[in-house]
């Protein structure tokens, strides 16, 4: 016996979440069905708006208010440079009240297979504002995956100059995680560990 078309729907809309697979989704649909109608209009609301409502700093690529300057880019030492891929990552970052320099997301991490050539991730940009913000410092903080690695010595190799000193997150990271699942005391630590590069 199949649920009601539009629950399916729903359903399906849910197994588009990380980590959410079929009975995990049915059970949010369910949830919902048995919310208040005000409740049920907040959430699509919310839902529907939040993307409009943040914007990403031309210039780092971190996240913030629409229509606020950028709060990252807003701050004290301009010759440091972090490097991360996920906008979410700076917040991560920040929480350790250890880093004092900028950011700036690339977008996503080299990997070939799946088209994301040095062009798509926008080494060029990465370079110039390098050049631009006359940067000494770069922090590397990529994932600790394949993918994070490779990127990493790519980066190193692209950036490398002789008044740039290059490091990278390395101490009590484990191998093969993202930035996303560390907490904040491991994140401390490989910032303070982080290794020239
Ligand atoms: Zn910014």
């Amino acid at each position: 016996m199949r649920y009601p078309a539009d629950l399916l729907k729903l359903i399906a809309l849910f197994k588009k979440l990380p980590g959410v697979g079929s009975k995990t989704a049915e059970r949010f649909a369910f949830e919902l069905l048995g919310w208040e109608e005000t409740q049920i209009h907040m959430f699509a609301e919310q839902v529907s708006t939040v993307k409009k409502k943040i914007q990403f700093c031309p210039e780092c690529g971190c996240m913030g208010e629409i229509d606020l300057a950028c709060t990252f880019c807003n701050k004290r030492d301009t010759s440091c440079l972090c490097i991360i891929s996920s906008a979410k990552d700076a917040f991560a970052i920040e929480d350790t009240h250890i880093y004092k320099g900028l950011y700036h997301v690339i977008d996503g991490l080299l990997s070939p297979i799946d088209g994301k050539t040095a062009e798509k991730i926008g080494v060029e940009k990465l370079k110039k504002r390098i050049a631009d913000l006359q940067i000494k410092e770069i922090v590397i903080a990529l994932d600790s995956t394949l993918e994070g690695d490779t990127t990493s010595l790519y980066l190193k190799d692209q950036l490398t100059a002789s008044h740039i000193s290059i490091s990278r997150l390395a101490l009590g990271l484990p191998l093969g995680s993202s930035l996303d699942f560390i907490d904040g005391g491991t994140l401390s630590r490989a910032l303070m560990g982080r290794q020239s590069f």
